[in-house]
């Protein structure tokens, strides 16, 4: 078997990355999410292996200074990180591979590996964005904060991204991002990382 595409997506936190992924999942089986380390708390909910592996930040120190991220990015004080070896097992097994990292994880991911497709999701405006982060119920006060902070310099780079969905109806962004991926997974080259 080939080898699988490599697809990055990224967005602000709250836009709804992890519910359209999910969606895509299930209208197609043949793609992978990687699951990456970090060393934020978990929560409510989360499962250790399954949303994330959390880790001590010693112990992410250790694995990035081996080489063991394919990227790895400080988000809100916490870091992230994508573990190269399940990444490349995925691809190696044929399988479409989709990274959901933020901005400078995706912009190292293009360095190494410039065949991947970047997607970036966007929300209908900042006010929907706010209102989706405490809908959510899971962020502090600050956190909140930092993370619309965050959402307005992540924005300013959405030029950088070769696909941007802005997700208001969700059935029309899962709909129109499997067809992005069946059609740039048709038409890219193999992913070497
Ligand atoms: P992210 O993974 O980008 O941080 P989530 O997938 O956790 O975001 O979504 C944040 C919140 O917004 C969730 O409560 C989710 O149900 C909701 N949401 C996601 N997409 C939409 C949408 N298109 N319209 C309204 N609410 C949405
Ligand atoms: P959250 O704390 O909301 O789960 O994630 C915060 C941000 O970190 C999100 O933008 C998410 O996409 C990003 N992120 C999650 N995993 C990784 C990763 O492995 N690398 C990078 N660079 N960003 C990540």
């Amino acid at each position: 078997m080939g080898k699988g595409r490599l697809f990055v997506v990224s967005g602000p936190s709250g836009v709804g990355k992890g519910t359209v992924i999910a969606r895509i999942m299930e209208a197609d089986p043949a793609i992978w999410k990687s699951v990456s380390a970090t060393t934020r708390a978990p929560r409510a909910g989360e499962a250790d292996g399954v949303d994330y592996y959390f880790v001590e930040r010693s112990d992410f120190e250790r694995t990035a200074s081996g080489g063991g991220f394919l990227e790895w990015a400080e988000y809100s004080g916490n870091l992230y990180g994508t573990p190269v070896a399940s990444v490349q097992a995925h691809l190696d097994a044929g399988e479409n591979v989709v990274l959901e990292i933020e901005v400078q994880g995706a912009m190292q991911v293009r360095k190494s590996a410039p065949e991947a497709v970047l997607l970036f999701v966007a929300p209908p405006s900042m006010e929907e964005l706010e209102r989706r982060l405490r809908g959510r119920g899971s962020e502090s006060e600050d956190s909140v904060r930092a993370r619309m902070d965050a959402a307005r310099v992540e924005l300013s780079h959405e030029m950088e991204y070769d696909y941007v969905f802005v997700n208001d109806d969700i059935d029309v962004t899962v709909e129109e991002m499997l067809a992005c991926i069946g059609n740039a997974g048709a038409q890219s080259q193999e992913t070497t990382i």
